[in-house]
């Protein structure tokens, strides 16, 4: 065994779990062994060489007050340190490990994003959900299908996940979750135990809260929730108490939103290099909380009629007072991060000048009801926001900390200057005495001088001679006998005097003594703050809601959003705009109706023209309406949705990586089965990651199943030109297109959505105007033309028949009803399509199809494993032909 210091460093890293550890030794945190070579790495320390008992080690350190930079970063990566504080005892020190710093407990954060936990339990076939911010106390607890999960995952974005014994860390779940900064940590099985957890859930929340919040029949939220709390004891952060409230939430309330959605519509991060996401376009929030909150809605839409028209009857104020918007933002931005500053008076890591800060922002609670009060504003939901938070009590703390707190308080708690005179008797006296044995110190150089007729005499003080009087060798030999040297310098020498040591015994005792009590003080004080954990909590929210609120309606003002209506059924957009676009490009407006009779578009138009554009744009504006926003259009009327959901196929995601056909697939899978008759579905050339029928089938049959299952309303951008047909035949369904202008040779792109299909594409064209050779372009029209050729296929209704009519592709016309149209009934009584009209085909229609899918295939997109499943299935298909 080792022994030593080295030996107590590696038998400490035994006792706990952590990536690392961090030793006091003194003045230092030391690294040793391993965990030294690696932290010299990834902090850049110097690494040396310790010697102990015989052997050597690596050793790195940092100085004690440097530490928490270092943590900071080693946890930011992903790390989690644990560290050892050294104690005084008789006759020497111990050690020992105070606290573990994680991803998600770090609580130093200055980041204005919030900073997540999750934990995740399986349970009765889907898993239970908790997720807590350390560095504001909030705490939320639920029951959530594997999907929703997913959703959930993507709208927090933790630091950290623990997952329960019964979830492994290479569970689908947890690596579909593709955000993988997420760090992975395993705590205790016992935590996640029924009995255990609902325990430590009552000793937190109180007995009574899990029936009161309605989480009785929610044994995986209990879990999960019990699990978190223990883990955030365990890490040893002391925060816990910062966790006030139990929030259950269900998602059914808010609009499903999930993780793919959520990244196509670009709300916070953007897919690409560069741009703007939403969020980053319309923040124009002036404190942190308030951004949190912005970020949080726009990921969170909602459906409550009540509270949509509560924020849009808030921002309608605003955005009508110019000038008490501005003073209100005004006052919002003096304030500070009051839940953060809560939770960390909770964990006794709030300094002096972290109380006069909750001094100051509880004042700002009460100056910005006085704006709202004395203007138009008062008559607003607005009012209201700050009315909740209980104002007596806010008023009280910041007496007591007006009362308690010195106005210009150091950071350091233990040396004094941190209480006001008049707070306290004793106090009081210690620093009168202070003081005046401070100005008998500071006149003494005067003193002396006209006394001993010294000029070059100075007093001063340092760590090694204490107090001391200074003369010049030039005058040393005037100094009166009483001063005793203590030493000598180059120019000068020091000197001490009986009266002038016990002058000093007597200010380092009362510095002793005044720090002490004011450390004592001063943590009465912070413990009295963090009893009030929940009112500044309270107060935190009103201000972020007042604050995301006047930037919706600053953005509104700025930009010429107007107030959406909510009505009953479909969406009327009248002259939509893209938020994010419009800031880039002069804006091209759109109307867009979606309505019972009306609920399916098939948008059509050439490349780039701007279907995504226009799809999207309805999608936000959509969104946007509710979280209780002002939209882009000149007017909106919209039936709020319960889920948007959109997937987007086209080759530019295909062909940077971050789609493949099979992902493709199994999110159109999702939209099928989780999309109802209120949601809102994009769908952006779904279909394209696959050979030219295979792609035109699946958009077909999904058409089909939205248009006649689901009935959600739904835009569907297409480059299956075939798609248009169904407008005749499917009653809800329409097209509309991306107007574009040809003159001779001159494609100009109009942005503007028209009613119908586009009459062709203009691929081709494109390919001509880009420079592509004469030769190629020539053959593509012939090849068009063929493929045009040739092939139909039957549209369906909801009615049940199998076959209403086939569209011919050659005449781009439907035939009317198939049966009597030469469709042949297959084995499985499905009505097939033949080339009928193709006199000169030798082949047979099963293998002309497959050659045309090898034709169609293209090999540089389509990786090896999904090409040798395909020609496996083209030779399926050849000799079940044969064999026919
Ligand atoms: P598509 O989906 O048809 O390929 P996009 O929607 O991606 O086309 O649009 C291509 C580009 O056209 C966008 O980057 C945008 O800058 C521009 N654009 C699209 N719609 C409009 C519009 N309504 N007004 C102005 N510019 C637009």
């Amino acid at each position: 065994m080792t022994e030593g210091i080295v030996g107590e460093f590696l038998a400490l890293k035994d006792e706990t779990d952590a990536d690392l550890l961090a030793m006091q030794c003194g003045d230092f945190y030391e690294f040793f062994a391993d965990d030294a070579e690696f932290v010299g790495e990834e902090l850049d320390l110097k690494v040396s060489q310790k010697s102990s008992h015989g052997s050597s080690y690596p050793m790195a350190g940092v100085p004690l007050s440097e530490l928490t930079a270092y943590l900071k970063v080693l946890v930011e990566r992903g790390y989690r340190v644990a560290v050892a504080d050294q104690y005084e005892v008789d006759g020497g020190h111990k050690r020992a490990i105070e606290r573990v710093v994680t991803p998600g407990t770090l609580l130093e954060s200055t980041d204005s994003e919030a900073r997540y936990l999750a934990a995740i339990v399986a349970e009765s076939g889907g898993y239970g959900f908790a997720v807590a911010d350390v560095t504001t106390g909030r705490f939320h607890a639920t029951e959530l299908d594997g999907d929703e999960l997913l959703t959930e995952l993507y709208r927090f974005g933790p630091a950290e996940i623990l997952p329960g014994p019964d979830v492994r860390a290479d569970d689908d779940l947890l690596t579909e979750f593709r955000a993988t900064d997420a760090t992975l940590s395993l705590h205790a099985t016992d935590a996640f135990a029924p009995g255990r957890a609902r325990q430590t859930v009552d000793e937190q929340f109180g007995a009574t809260t899990v029936s009161s919040v309605g989480l009785d029949d929610a044994p995986g939220a209990i879990r999960a929730a019990g699990g978190l709390l223990s883990y955030v004891d365990e890490t040893g952060l002391g925060v816990l108490a910062s966790m006030t409230r139990l929030q259950p939430y269900d998602t059914g309330e808010s609009v499903a939103l999930d993780a793919t959605t959520q990244r196509n519509l670009e709300l916070v991060e953007t897919m690409g290099e560069g741009g703007r996401s939403l969020v980053d376009v319309v923040d124009h929030t002036v404190t942190s909380a308030g951004g949190r909150t912005l970020r949080e809605r726009l990921c969170r839409p909602i459906q409550d009629e009540g509270e949509l028209t509560r924020r849009a009857d808030c921002v309608d104020a605003l955005a009508g007072e110019a000038l008490a918007r501005e003073r209100l933002r005004e006052t919002l931005g003096d304030g500070y991060d009051v839940a953060r500053l809560a939770s960390k008076a909770v964990s006794g890591s709030a300094d002096a000048r972290d109380l006069l800060r909750v001094r100051d922002t509880l004042s700002v609670l009460d100056e910005v009801a006085g704006v709202i009060e004395g203007s138009a504003l008062a008559d607003s939901p607005l009012a209201d926001v700050v009315s909740q938070p209980d104002r007596a009590a806010a008023a009280e703390l910041v007496d007591e900390l007006a009362d308690a707190l010195a106005e210009e308080p150091p950071a350091s708690t233990r040396e004094g200057g941190l209480i006001r005179q008049g707070y306290h008797d004793e106090l009081d006296e210690l620093i009168e005495g202070h003081e005046e044995a401070l100005d008998w110190m500071d006149g003494l150089a005067e003193r002396e001088q006209s006394r001993l007729g010294i000029t070059h005499l100075s007093t001063g003080r340092n760590k090694t001679d204490g107090y001391y009087i200074q003369v010049g060798n030039s005058e040393t030999g005037e100094v009166p006998e009483e001063y005793d040297e203590i030493k000598s310098l180059k120019n000068a020498r020091r000197y001490t005097t009986e009266k002038l040591s016990e002058r000093e015994r007597e200010i380092f005792r009362f510095e002793e003594r005044r720090g002490e009590l004011e450390h004592e003080l001063f943590v009465d004080l912070r413990e009295r703050v963090a009893e009030r954990a929940e009112l500044l909590q309270d107060v935190g929210r009103a201000l972020a809601d007042c604050d995301c609120l006047s930037s919706l309606a600053v953005h509104a003002v700025e930009n010429d959003w107007t107030r959406p209506a909510l009505v009953e059924s479909g969406i009327d957009i009248e002259a939509g705009r893209h938020p994010v676009v419009e800031r880039e490009v002069e804006f091209v407006p759109n109307d867009l109706e979606l309505s019972d009779g009306r609920g399916f578009l098939v948008v059509t138009g050439p490349n780039m023209s701007g279907k995504s554009t226009y799809m999207r744009q309805s999608a936000l504006i959509t969104l946007l309406a509710q979280i209780g926003s002002f939209v882009p259009a000149r007017s909106a009327r919209i039936d709020p949705v319960d889920g948007i959901y959109t997937r987007v196929g086209a080759l530019d995601e295909l062909a940077q990586g971050r789609s493949t056909f099979m992902v493709e697939m199994s999110e159109l899978a999702n939209i099928l089965h989780s999309a109802t008759e209120d949601s809102l579905v994009i769908l952006d050339e779904v279909g394209r990651g696959t050979a030219t029928y295979d792609g035109i089938s699946i958009a077909w049959a999904a058409t089909e199943y939205l248009h006649n299952e689901v009935r959600a309303k739904t835009l569907f951008a297409t480059h299956y030109h075939e798609l248009t047909g169904l407008a005749e035949h499917l009653d809800r369904v329409a097209n509309v297109h991306v107007a574009v202008e040809e003159q001779g040779d001159d494609v100009t792109f109009l942005r503007t959505v028209r009613e119908g299909a586009t009459d062709r594409s203009y691929g081709v064209h494109v390919a001509d105007l880009a420079g592509v050779p004469e030769p190629v372009v020539d053959r593509s029209r012939d090849v068009l033309a063929k493929l045009r050729a040739e092939k139909a296929i039957e549209a369906r209704g909801s009615s049940g028949e199998s076959v209403q009519a086939v569209f011919d592709l050659d005449s781009e016309a439907f035939r009317g009803s198939t049966s009597a149209d030469g469709g042949r009934q297959s084995r499985d009584g499905e009505s097939e399509t033949t080339p009928d009209d193709d006199p000169d085909s030798s082949l047979d229609p099963e293998t002309e199809a497959v050659l045309e899918a090898v034709r169609e295939t293209n090999v540089a997109e389509t990786s090896p494993v999904e090409l040798m499943s395909t020609v496996e299935k083209w030779q399926q298909r050849l000799s079940d032909d044969a064999s026919e």
